[in-house]
């Protein structure tokens, strides 16, 4: 039996009927929905395994209660998937954007992202976000008859999640709101903030397990010292006191609790107030619509302006920064100076995009192949091709 995969949604959901469908069209699938196929799809390619071996801010070998590139893109899915719901949006498709939304992060985090966009500056830049577009487009191997995982335009727009307007203008479709100031489809935003809360508040608890940061420091955030308080008073006033590990947790779970709440019934207002017919609508609405209040949202950058200084600067992230640097570089300018030390299908792209495009066709075969790589496996490259003598560098010195 047929089911309606639209059902239930609210006006201004993305829903089947109105898609701008897929770039290469295929006949509907007998029981799964066009964006149930695209998150199917994201779970089954190789970029998205490769993501429990990339750093989201500790290198994966730290400890193996560190978040990952794959247990935050679950966790940033998990929330995406309650606000959808909670709001009649299209929960399928907000899952699958969710997923999709790291796959083309470098290795080593942001570290590795600004490494790589400092090599390919003379040939165009590297952009993770717009990386994310190109595994999802371009480089996945899967299908016989087009190249990529061919996702609906709604999932590749919510990737996007931003772009230059140099790289918009040769994207065509997805390209085109960056060009023309237009906003995402409201499940799109709702990814967008929801990987902000995932991370916001998951950083919290990862720099607290490594000891960079403390209970103390974090009280200088409102939000954190808010639950924080309430939840130490508590477990004051009884009998069994709650180790520093449940103390922690409680606070983070009412940090979720509290940001995912604001935000949906902000979210609930607006779209009430301005009533968006369909995703067109959302489109032009000229403002997002998915968004925390702006007492929230002001904890919530206060927040994140605390993580920034404390946490992604701290003296031994910054090591692992150096060596990340050391280690991405190294390998980009040893492919480019010679592009058979990479396998044979990324040497075979060097030549051709190459002849195609000269220097800069070269670089972007070399630049996907880095962008690809887990970090246990730049490692291994780097030690192979540049410096046998390497060392990673760690939490524990
Ligand atoms: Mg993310």
């Amino acid at each position: 039996m047929a089911i309606d995969p639209d059902a239930g949604l609210r006006a201004g959901a993305a829903c089947e009927r109105n898609s701008r469908g897929r770039r290469y069209p295929e006949p509907a699938h007998p029981y799964r929905g066009e964006y149930q196929r695209d998150r199917d799809r994201i779970i089954h390619c190789t970029a998205f395994r490769r993501l429990v071996y990339k750093t989201q801010v500790f290198v994966n070998h730290e400890g193996d209660h560190y978040r990952t590139r794959l247990t935050h893109s679950l966790e940033v899915a998990q929330i995406g998937r309650t606000v959808a719901r909670c709001l009649g949006l299209n929960e399928q498709l907000v899952e699958a954007i969710c997923l999709a939304h790291d796959l083309g992060h470098t290795p080593f985090g942001h570290a590795g992202q600004d490494a790589l966009n400092r090599c390919m500056q003379p040939y165009g830049g590297f952009e993770h976000n717009l990386q994310s577009l190109r595994v999802a487009d371009e480089l996945e191997e899967k299908y016989a008859d087009f190249p990529g995982l061919n996702l609906t335009f709604e999932t590749r727009e919510g990737v996007l999640k931003h772009c230059s307007k140099r790289n918009a203008r040769a994207l065509g479709d997805v390209g085109i709101r960056f060009l023309e100031r237009l906003q995402p489809g409201l499940e799109a935003q709702l990814a967008n903030v929801a990987d902000e809360i995932a991370y916001n508040n998951h950083d919290v608890d990862d720099g607290l397990r490594a000891g960079l940061l403390t209970e103390d420091e974090l009280r200088a955030s409102e939000l954190f010292r808010v639950y924080y308080d309430e939840i130490a008073a508590g477990s004051a006033r009884s009998d069994a006191k709650i180790s520093r590990r449940r103390m922690i947790h409680e606070t983070v779970r009412a940090m979720i609790n509290a940001v995912v709440t604001d935000l949906v019934e902000t979210s609930r207002a607006a779209l009430e107030e301005v009533q968006p017919a369909d995703i067109d609508a959302v489109r032009e609405a000229g403002r997002p619509l998915l968004g925390m209040s702006r007492d929230m949202l002001r904890r919530h950058r206060e927040l994140q302006t605390f993580l920034h200084a404390s946490l992604y600067r701290h003296e031994r992230v910054l090591a692992m920064t150096r060596q990340a640097d050391e280690i991405v570089t190294g390998l980009f300018e040893c492919y480019m100076f010679d592009i058979h030390a990479m396998p044979k299908t990324h040497a075979r792209r060097a030549i051709d995009w190459g002849e195609e495009l000269g220097e800069a066709g070269r670089a972007r075969a070399v630049a996907d192949y880095v962008a690809g790589m887990t970090d246990r496996y730049a490692y291994s490259a780097y030690r192979r091709q540049v410096n046998r003598e390497m060392e990673p560098t760690g939490l524990r010195m």
